[in-house]
């Protein structure tokens, strides 16, 4: 099936913007407009607070329009948009609000870039259409677990390979991965099966390390807002697998994908991976709209994880699946082929024919919704 998806949604989203409305058909190609913003200026505003207002901005170099309302008088701004500070205007007296028109994630939103992007992995594409099934242990355990489960999911049809050689853990007494040994295994056992490789950079110090034996460098949720490893992962123009933060808005999400792009590392991948919610009943809270809310937003391919999201073998199947149908482009999947002797997040792990049955069903709706799983690096489906 080759049916291609739908044209992205315009800023702002429909989902947040009200119903959908019949847009006028804009003529010849548009010239990238400078910043706007919109200043509301409370009921009880005073005169000369008004021309207060107008001299702070034209002093900062804005143009500035001002429109009295029967109740509200607002004051549009047009500037260069690296020097839009919401901030200080919002502290002039008479001012209620200051709302901007775009958002501050530029690099990452639909108004930068209106095409998906599409993510190119070891050869293995993410976006626009094309599906990508990572799977794989929680972490490195060693060379022959790895090879074992390496065999399955790729028999399975996974076209990416995870692993984590170095693990965030909550207790610092727990298992924390094997390192650049660990590192060495997952390159040497994604080589075997023509699998890319996935795992996950925790220091800033280790990126260059880490990008040395990984095709995709995964931001894991505890570091989402570790500004500094978010520069540095930009910088090394390596894929990168941002997990959302599991106390993060889809804002602060897209601002941390905004700091990889920024370092001009166009190649980012969303991972919604569960918030923190307060029902034990799963591990996290699976926030599936985030899903068509990121789409709806941003250009930036996005996958689900249902392993980390739900924290349980019995819900991840079905959460898997309703990620793609909201629109996911691919989907995160630990595998392990003894969960009861994993050194980390057994608890959680599909065994492989558990996950060959689920691959088999995430394909088949992948196709039905007109995504292509491309099964080997290269591989022009
Ligand atoms: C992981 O992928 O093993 C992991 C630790 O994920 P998260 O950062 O989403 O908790
Ligand atoms: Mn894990």
């Amino acid at each position: 099936m080759s049916r291609q998806p739908d044209r992205p949604a315009p800023w702002p989203p429909s989902d947040v913007a009200g119903p959908p409305r019949a847009r006028c058909p804009v003529a010849g190609p548009r010239t990238p407009a400078p910043s706007a913003m919109i200043i509301i200026l409370r009921s009880d505003v005073t005169e000369p607070q008004v021309e207060h207002v107008l001299e702070r901005a034209e002093a900062l170099g804005y143009q500035a329009h001002l429109s009295r309302g029967t109740y509200r008088t607002i004051i549009g701004l047009i500037g260069d948009e690296q020097r839009l500070q919401i901030e200080p205007l919002r502290a002039i007296p008479g001012v209620a609000d200051v709302v901007p028109v775009m958002p501050p994630y530029k690099l990452a939103s639909l108004e930068a870039h209106p095409q998906p992007s599409v993510v190119s992995v070891g050869g293995v594409r993410i976006g626009g259409g094309h599906f990508g099934l990572i799977a794989g242990p929680c972490a490195v355990e060693g060379l022959e677990p790895m090879d074992q489960i390496a065999a399955a999911v790729h028999a399975a049809g996974a076209n990416l390979l995870r692993g984590g050689a170095f693990k965030p853990r909550t207790s610092p007494y727990s298992f924390q991965g094997l390192g650049e040994e660990g590192l060495k295994i997952l390159r040497d056992v994604g080589d075997k099966y023509g699998l890319p490789v996935v795992t996950e950079v925790m220091d800033p110090r280790r990126v260059e390390l880490v990008a040395r034996y990984a095709d995709m460098l995964q931001i894991g949720a505890r570091n989402m807002q570790n500004f500094v490893l978010l520069t540095e992962v930009g910088q090394s123009q390596k894929p990168v697998l941002l997990k959302r933060g599991m106390s993060a808005t889809v804002e602060d999400w897209l601002m941390s994908a905004e700091y990889i792009l920024a370092q001009g590392n166009p190649n980012v991948v969303l991972c919604e991976r569960g918030v923190r919610g307060f029902d034990t009943v799963a591990r996290n809270l699976f926030d599936v709209a985030a899903v068509p809310a990121c789409k709806g937003r941003s250009h930036l391919p996005v996958i689900v994880d249902p392993s980390h999201a739900t924290g349980r073998p019995e819900l991840i199947p079905p959460c898997a699946l309703a990620g793609v149908a909201a629109g996911a482009d691919g989907v995160h999947v630990e595998v392990h082929n003894c969960p009861e002797q994993a050194k980390s997040d057994g608890s959680q792990a599909l065994l492989p024919e558990q996950f060959a049955a689920l691959a088999q069903q995430l394909q088949q709706l992948a196709e039905w919704l007109g995504k292509s799983v491309s099964s080997l690096p290269g591989d022009a489906t």
